[in-house]
């Protein structure tokens, strides 16, 4: 079985195992200066050096990933704080007399799982140790499958899409640049290059011995997840098996589209990993506004001024509509505000073809400016003719 030596992350960082967390950060920043891949182009020894001071940077400038490697001697995510700690402890009180345990060979992978058969450790007879697997029951927590990367399905995305008015209302293509995940050029999304092989750093045993203190124990391989086996990490994707790409993507707007439609074009999400399937891609529709013409739903509204004149007469005006001029009768006696609808002159349903909206014209009456003084007798004369006042039934509701 191979053995992975414990790191002296103190060493790396050349720093006192007393030292505060701001000596740990001003040496990590001081050896990255020094040894970055920017700094040292096309340097493996510095490349090297830089990944174990990144290393040792992020467990001890972690209080809680500190604590751990100060106790076992070695860091895991797996290890559960509160048992290293227990582990400490027992450790302490021990005792130096006690000769060094050999757990070489002991399988802690299974510790949690059910059903899994438990090893008994030599010098477990021993009171002092107390029960081994309370010990180190906690330590790895989880079931150490060995992780299988399976096919991933891709993810979705979602995306506004302006389209302008008339787009909206007629339908017709549109285009919109998207950032999507697209299955890497180089290995296929299969995340690696080159065949698989026995990973170098458990000889193909998937278990590696770490020591902690005094004791060795087994530990699935970091490189390759207890499996055995690896492969070289794809350089384009850095073993994503997917690259980020902007894209334009074209899609169909149907008559009559509403703001806040979804579309869902499917498979134009984010690519999968490992076969898995692309996500698909939803785009928010965003209907553009017009100058004359308000959209809601179906309908269109807009406002027409009129003439006192056409107003109090009546009369047949042009008014523009979706599709061209068309004729609106004003009733005699239509006051401003007063809101006519135009049916069937709106926007067609998109899911009911052949269905329209109205049109719904607000009359506005325009005042017209009196010049000469023909002109203001006729209104004075009008004004004796219809002797109304409009605001008496304001005061009757007081
Ligand atoms: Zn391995
Ligand atoms: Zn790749």
């Amino acid at each position: 079985m191979a053995t992975t030596q414990n790191k002296d992350y103190y060493g790396t960082l050349g720093v006192k195992k007393t030292a505060t967390s701001d000596e740990i950060r001003k040496a990590f920043r001081k050896a990255a200066r020094r040894y970055h891949p920017d700094v040292n182009p096309g340097d493996k020894k510095a490349e090297e050096k830089f990944k174990e001071i990144s290393e040792a940077n992020d467990v001890l400038s972690d209080e809680k990933k500190r604590k751990v490697y100060d106790q076992v001697g070695f860091y895991s995510d797996q290890i559960d704080p509160a048992t290293a700690e227990a582990y400490a402890r027992q450790q302490g009180a021990g005792g130096g007399s006690r000769p060094p345990v050999d757990f070489d060979g002991f399988d802690f992978s299974g510790f949690g799982g059910p059903g899994h058969q438990t090893g008994q450790p030599a010098g477990a007879g021993s009171q002092s140790w107390g029960s081994f697997k309370d010990i180190f029951s906690g330590i790895f927590s989880g079931s150490q499958q060995p992780q299988q990367r399976g096919p991933q399905p891709g993810t979705d995305l979602e995306y506004q899409a302006t389209v302008d008015f008339w787009t909206a209302i007629r339908g017709g293509q549109a285009r919109l640049q998207v950032n999507r995940h697209e299955t890497c050029p180089t290995c296929h999304g299969q995340a690696h290059t080159g065949g698989v092989m026995q990973c170098p750093e458990c000889n193909g045993t998937g278990q590696v011995t770490q020591m902690g203190g005094r004791m060795k124990f087994n530990i699935p391989c970091p490189r390759c997840n207890g499996t055995g086996r690896t492969s070289n990490t794809c350089v384009t994707c850095h073993g994503e098996g997917v690259v980020s790409r902007s894209e334009a993507v074209e899609f169909r707007i149907k008559p009559g589209t509403r703001d806040g439609q979804r579309i869902r074009l499917q498979g134009k999400g984010n690519a999968g990993v490992n076969g898995g399937a692309a996500g698909d891609l939803f785009l928010i529709v965003r209907t553009g506004t017009h100058p004359v013409f308000t959209r809601v739903g179906d309908d269109i509204q807009l406002t027409v001024p009129v003439t006192v004149p056409e107003a109090s007469l009546g009369a047949k005006v042009d008014v523009p509509t979706i599709d061209g001029r068309a004729q609106l009768k004003i009733p005699p006696g239509t006051q401003s505000g007063q809101k006519l609808r135009m049916r069937e002159r709106g926007v067609e349903n998109a899911g009911r073809p052949g269905q329209r909206g109205d049109q719904i014209v607000t009359v506005e009456v325009v005042v017209p400016t009196l010049q000469d003084e023909r002109s203001r007798e006729i209104m004075r004369e009008l004004a004796r003719l219809n002797n109304q006042d409009p605001r008496t039934a304001l005061f009757d509701k007081l």
